[in-house]
Formats: structure tokens, C-alpha cells, sequence
């Protein structure tokens, strides 16, 4: 997902939507629905089902533009130009190996492989204060 026009720090770009659903169940749902899905508490995600919309589109970067406000809201955390892709730490969101992956973001602070734990990771926990989903923050709290 790319900003048509430049984006001021602080605009609420995108909302998530979708079915709520355990692991079991999302597991069920198959790789399609599961790589667009979205970690909204201990054991629950909101699962989108074709067609997808904009928003289970947004990638992960390991140097984000976007944070999370509550659980489903993404949020510029800085001025984003026009043309930039729009992107979020899946560290805000994920605590669970659902999504684990090789990352290829290509920026300095790429991490490589993102995994469930990296919310854990204390460089990130100071860097994205203000930014988890709200299930993270009353964890990290
Ligand atoms: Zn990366």
C-alpha cells in the first residue's frame, strides 16, 4: 500500500477489519487468509477472507512508517512522502509464531527473521512506545 499524497505524522491511514478467530480457527482458514491476518489479543486475530482489502496488504518493515492506536488502527509515526510505501513493525502486533518469516525490508535495521518474540526485544520496546497494540503495551506495562 503506497500514499497517493504526502501523509502528516499522526493521520490514522487505515483501519483493520474481519472475522475473529483463535489459532486453531485461523489455522483452519488456510495460508491465503493467515498471511493477511492480523494479532489483536492473547490468542486472537482478526482474519480477513477474499476479496482483501487495501489494509491486509500492508507490509512489515523492520523501519516502519506506521504504528499501531489501539488494535486495528495504523497510524503514520512520521511524515510520509508521496509514493512511499506504507509499513508497520509486525513486532507491534505478533506474539505468536503464526507469521514467522525471512525478512527482506532492506533497511539498516532489517532484522532478518521476524518472529512472535521481537516484541520482547528491549532496542524495539523504547523505539515503538506508544505504537503496540494495546494488548502489547498492557504487557510491556
Ligand atoms: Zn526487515
Amino acid at each position: 500500500m503506497f500514499a497517493h499524497d504526502a501523509i502528516p505524522a499522526g493521520t490514522t491511514v487505515a483501519g483493520f477489519g474481519g472475522h475473529v478467530v483463535d489459532s486453531r480457527e485461523l489455522e483452519d482458514l488456510g495460508e491465503a487468509v493467515r498471511i493477511h491476518a492480523l494479532q489483536i489479543d492473547d490468542d486472537l486475530f482478526l482474519a480477513s477472507t477474499p476479496p482483501f482489502d487495501s489494509a491486509d496488504y500492508v507490509n512489515h518493515s523492520c523501519d516502519p512508517n506506521c504504528g499501531i492506536v489501539g488494535s486495528v488502527l495504523l497510524v503514520a509515526t512520521r511524515d510520509v512522502d508521496a509514493g512511499e510505501e506504507l509499513c508497520f513493525d509486525y513486532a507491534m502486533t505478533d506474539s505468536d509464531d503464526y507469521d514467522t518469516f525471512e525478512c527482506s525490508c532492506g533497511t539498516d535495521r532489517c532484522r532478518l527473521v521476524v518472529t512472535g518474540d521481537d516484541w520482547k526485544r528491549p532496542e524495539l520496546r523504547d523505539r515503538y512506545a506508544g505504537w503496540y497494540s494495546t494488548y502489547l503495551a498492557r504487557r510491556l506495562s
